[in-house]
């Protein structure tokens, strides 16, 4: 299945100019099997994306991007987050002790929200976004030497603000899955690949 893992939504992310109905139908567009909302510090679309899913038939997978100390981590299969800022360890910390999957998004993008170097620091993460569609290529390819470095998950996600973005990147994995429990699941249990939108379709990566 084809999977775009960050996605804002604008009722939740101010800084989103896309709605849930748009997301949804682009990404049938494009050929997608689901999608993630991620929102910034926010988890609060939940209902409104289980109520949306089930009338679309359509998964969505909400979870978070919270902004650790350290930067950006997105966090799925977790019941809430820290409102405050507190350590990328102790957030991941959080996240492995609920069973959760939490990636490093965007670990080298030039906006100070990467955990860059403190990726070799910090324990438990399990994936790195290595293609992500709001940082450069070069960004993106120290992201996939660490990620390879460190044996974490490869993934891909497009990081969307705007309808033109939305599935620019996103992740391969083996079966479709319609919950967040399977999802989650798999993510712990299957080697995830990156994917490249090509105008028509997508292509499943390595390397880039
Ligand atoms: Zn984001």
């Amino acid at each position: 299945m084809l999977i775009d893992m960050h996605l804002h939504e604008c009722t939740c992310s101010p800084d989103s100019h896309i709605s849930l109905e748009q997301i949804v139908t682009i990404a049938r567009e494009k050929g997608l099997d689901a999608v993630c909302i991620t929102d910034h510090d926010s988890m609060g679309l939940r209902e409104y994306a289980a109520e949306y899913a089930r009338k679309t038939g359509f998964p969505i997978f909400v979870g978070v991007e919270y902004y650790s100390l350290q930067g950006d981590i997105t966090a799925w299969g977790i019941d809430d987050f820290p409102r405050e800022r507190i350590d990328a360890q102790l957030f991941i910390d959080q996240v492995n002790a609920a069973g959760g999957f939490c990636v490093s998004c965007h670990p080298f993008r030039n906006n100070k929200r990467g955990l860059e170097e403190n990726l070799r620091r910090v324990h438990g993460l399990h994936g790195v976004e290595v293609l992500n569609g709001s940082a450069d290529m070069e960004a993106n390819r120290t992201a996939l030497r660490f990620c390879r470095e460190l044996g974490l998950q490869a993934i891909g996600a497009s990081d969307a603000h705007t309808t033109g973005q939305i599935g620019k990147y996103v992740t391969w994995l083996p079966e479709k899955v319609t919950t967040l429990e399977d999802f989650v699941a798999q993510l712990h249990t299957v080697r995830t690949r990156p994917a490249i939108w090509t105008g028509s379709g997508y292509d499943v990566v390595d390397t880039f």
